[in-house]
């Protein structure tokens, strides 16, 4: 299934929440939901018909996958090696998806959207315990090292959002240090780390149903 590269407000606004997709521009008064809170299309501000229970699960789930900006078929797959370990499935499901090295690159601030995050990994710009990893599914664990590759640090766009993530917080299960250009996982996030606007019990129900 090939990648969504329309215009991503229109996301946000047909899940009807923030999916921050966008960088910087999320955070100010520009963002759409804040202009335009109604799906997008000619009849977006019609009254909404009752969802049925299957679309309920179906709206979450693909707030899920938006959120994280994955292909159906790959959300699948770490659903079904989420469903395979031990413990909750939905909360599984959430760690592993936080532990992918595009989303950690995100939530040290080296990317302004998982998007451009996915793309400095793809380049070749991050390496994980030293070593050049551009895979942006690779998944991270406790103790790991993920840095900037030292033929990057210079690059403009890396270099401006590392300097504005530098005044901001991070998940505490992660370190940053930005004079070094690198971060480390201090332990797995528990749920309550895990800032995401979506009930996952409602996507494991629909992938179980
Ligand atoms: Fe657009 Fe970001 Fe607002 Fe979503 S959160 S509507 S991507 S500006």
């Amino acid at each position: 299934m090939s990648r969504y590269t329309g215009a991503v407000c229109r996301l946000c606004r047909t899940e009807g929440t923030k999916l921050f997709l966008k960088g910087d521009r999320c955070y100010t008064e520009k963002c759409a939901i804040n202009k335009r809170n109604f799906k997008p299309g000619q009849h977006g501000q019609n009254r909404r018909a009752k969802v049925s229970e299957y679309g309920i699960r179906l709206r979450e789930k693909q707030k899920l996958r938006r959120f994280y900006g994955i292909n159906e078929t790959q959300f699948r797959r770490f659903y079904a090696a989420a469903s395979k370990m031990a413990g909750q499935t939905g909360h599984n499901f959430l760690q592993l998806l936080e532990r992918r090295l595009d989303s950690v690159v995100y939530r040290f601030g080296i990317g302004v959207s998982r998007n451009q995050a996915r793309q400095f990994v793809r380049h070749g710009h991050i390496t994980v315990n030293g070593r050049k990893v551009d895979i942006p599914s690779f998944l991270v664990k406790a103790g790991d090292v993920i840095g900037v590759h030292e033929g990057s640090r210079d690059k403009v766009l890396i270099r401006e959002n590392i300097e504005v993530a530098a005044s901001r917080s991070i998940p505490e299960w992660l370190q940053f240090d930005p004079e070094k250009h690198e971060g480390r996982i201090l332990a797995l996030p528990n749920r309550e780390q895990i800032e995401v606007p979506v009930k996952e019990q409602l996507v494991v129900e629909f992938y179980a149903r």
